[in-house]
């Protein structure tokens, strides 16, 4: 059987070029394109196609999958804001400015765009959703939003972050513990399912959020803030549905929670006043999400940022993350216990002292004390060592702090 993918046709570049948009939100050159069916007419913008990889040819067979073809302009693009004729835009590739813009378009239609860059036509009155287009049996997931590594980190591996720790332990693992279960309905205990993890990049809080997991032995799903966010085309609201429904059947079929982990939710959630079109309707979306924890209750949503006033406030009011955790740069003491954590079972020579190291990274997050750890491993080697020597922890923290200058 050839292989095949299904796309939405943004660009038709000539009569045997396509540009075409996967559902995974990627955009595709298509070349050498040949019909499949007799009955095949030239493709359309906005055509959902289905394109068969025949590795043995240079060509590529293409099948009309859904003729919602607009038959005018030369891409497709979302609107986010029209004034004065002038349009912002959402294409794949990012913003553009579109002009000659009538004045009855407005924001969140879709336009077809000539090759200049000028208005053509109005497509539809909301972003194309491949999805919508698509026959039933292409639906099927293949976002791959759950991760799938092996995850053996646990509270004990998290150096500093006391308060964080004693939160997580408090409101979820004690909570969700099988032998507390009568307590907790006893005492009429809700557990707490929206925590916002904010603080400076490195300070671990994907790494907490692994722990999570772990501790309440669940599957882990991270949704990457930009990276959702640079897909359109209606896909961004479907994929935040689909991995929470991809996370409530985690749920059902291990028994224990699902962890959902938005990471830089400020790209997807900013404040109101800065919010085009797009990441209004995420935030709907997403609120929607968050308000049916209710009915769920096997979901448990982290969301990081390192930008907390710059995220919609609604988002973080009761029931949504309103378990709002600081993370920040590790103290003196946790500095050391971090050191020690990222060494591990790695031998060490008796000289080392990480209290020393710990004094002399007094501006270092997380991740930079895991990295001094491991350029130091790199350095003994280099050496021909079999053990990680005071010089190299030295060298390898003095390098660190001057690439930060
Ligand atoms: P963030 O999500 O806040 O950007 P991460 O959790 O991804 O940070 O941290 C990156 C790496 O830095 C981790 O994999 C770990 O090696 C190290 N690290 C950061 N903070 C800690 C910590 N408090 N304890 C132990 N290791 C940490």
């Amino acid at each position: 059987m050839p292989d095949f993918y299904v796309g939405c046709v943004t660009q038709c570049l000539s009569e045997t070029e396509l540009l075409v948009m996967r559902r995974n939100g990627t955009e595709e050159l298509v070349e050498n394109i040949v019909p499949h069916e007799t009955d095949y007419d030239s493709v359309e913008l906005g055509d959902v196609v289905k394109i068969e990889e025949r590795p043995s040819h240079e060509d590529r067979a293409v099948d009309i999958y859904s003729r919602t073809g607009f038959s005018s302009g030369n891409i497709a693009a979302v609107v986010e804001d029209v004034f004065n004729g002038t349009a912002i835009v959402r294409t794949n590739n990012g913003l553009s400015t579109v002009t000659r813009v009538p004045s009855h378009v407005s924001a969140g239609e879709t336009i077809a765009v000539t090759a200049g860059w000028t208005y053509h036509d109005r497509l539809s009155d909301s972003p194309p959703d491949i999805d919508d287009l698509l026959p039933e049996s292409e639906t099927s997931d293949d976002y791959e939003w759950r991760y799938d590594d092996d995850i053996s980190v646990t509270l004990e591996d998290i150096g500093g972050l006391d308060h964080v720790k004693r939160a997580i332990r408090e409101q979820i693992i004690q909570p969700l513990d099988a032998e507390n279960e009568e307590l907790r309905e006893t005492l009429g205990v809700t557990l707490s399912q929206g925590l916002l993890f904010h603080g400076p990049a490195g300070t671990g809080k994907t790494r907490t959020a692994k722990a999570v997991t772990n501790h309440v032995d669940g599957d882990l799903f991270i949704v990457d803030g930009p990276e959702l966010v640079s897909k359109y085309y209606g896909e961004t609201e479907r994929q935040i549905r689909d991995v929470f429904q991809e996370a409530e059947r985690a749920a059902e079929a291990s028994g224990n929670p699902s962890i959902v982990f938005f990471d830089e939710l400020d790209s997807m959630a900013p404040s109101r006043g800065q919010a085009d079109e797009t990441e209004r309707r995420i935030v709907a979306q997403l609120l929607s999400e968050l308000d049916g924890f209710d009915e769920r209750g096997d979901i448990i949503v982290i969301g990081a940022t390192n930008l907390i006033d710059e995220i919609d406030q609604a988002i973080l009011r009761p029931g949504r993350f309103d378990t709002q955790l600081e993370f920040s740069k590790p103290e003196l003491e946790a500095r050391e216990a971090i050191l020690q954590i990222s060494i591990g079972d790695t031998p060490i020579a008796e000289d080392v002292d990480l209290t020393v190291v710990a004094e002399q990274t007094g501006d270092f997050t997380g991740a930079d004390l895991a990295a001094v750890v491991e350029q130091a491993k790199y350095l003994a080697l280099q050496d021909g060592e079999k053990s990680v020597r005071m010089e190299h922890l030295r060298i390898s923290a003095a390098r660190r702090q001057e690439a930060q200058g």
